[in-house]
């Protein structure tokens, strides 16, 4: 049988991340970006089933009980998770398949699938990350403020992941994700 790929792609909120992520999807039409859960409120234009799949607290907290979660974590006072079936059945198939995950999450795949390749996103400086978190204006202080806190602490554990990219221009940092997805398989 054929066994896929599970790359987690983590770093802190505001780095760039879902960027990145749209312009390899672009260019690589064969991979699969996995749809988390969320119990966060839509930002105006995220779309449900797309973006996210938008839940109450109540319906997170189901799923959680009944497995339905490969990871889960909370990050600024909302529930975040990977539905577990979709992940599996993209895997068996033989698909390269992408998380986009916080840093607590990105740990637990990195327990229950060693095998996973980490990738972790940093920002040019940490002064950088604030100007994009707030640039944003997208979610109140309370939330920027609550980002900025957790920011610090997620590039700290940088070293964690397999690799750790810069996202100072947006096609060196492609290209170096690019040569790490699709460089030949060395054991790991
Ligand atoms: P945002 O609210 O900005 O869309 O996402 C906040 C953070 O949650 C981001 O760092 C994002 O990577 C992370 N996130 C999104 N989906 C998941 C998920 O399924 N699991 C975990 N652990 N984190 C997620």
């Amino acid at each position: 049988m054929r066994t896929g790929k599970l790359i987690v792609l983590t770093g802190p909120s505001g780095v760039g991340k879902g960027t990145l992520l749209r312009s390899l999807l672009q260019r690589h039409p064969e991979l699969y970006l996995s749809t988390s859960v969320t119990t966060r409120a839509p930002r105006p234009g995220e779309v449900n089933g797309q973006h996210y799949f938008f839940v109450s607290r109540a319906e997170f907290e189901q799923m959680v009980v009944e497995g339905e979660l490969l990871e889960w974590a909370e990050f600024a006072g909302n529930c975040y998770g990977t539905p577990r079936r979709p992940v599996e059945q993209q895997i068996n198939q033989g698909r390269c398949v992408l998380l986009e995950i916080e840093l607590e999450g990105a740990r637990q795949i990195r327990q229950t699938f060693p095998e996973a390749l980490g990738i972790f996103i940093l920002p040019p400086s940490m002064l950088e990350l604030e100007f994009r978190i707030r640039s944003r204006a997208q979610d109140s202080e309370d939330a920027i403020l609550r980002r900025l806190a957790r920011a610090q602490s997620e590039v700290d554990a940088a070293h964690e992941f397999d690799i750790q990219v810069v996202n100072d221009d947006l096609d060196k940092a492609l290209g170096r994700i690019e040569d790490a997805l699709f460089a030949p398989t060395v054991s790991r």
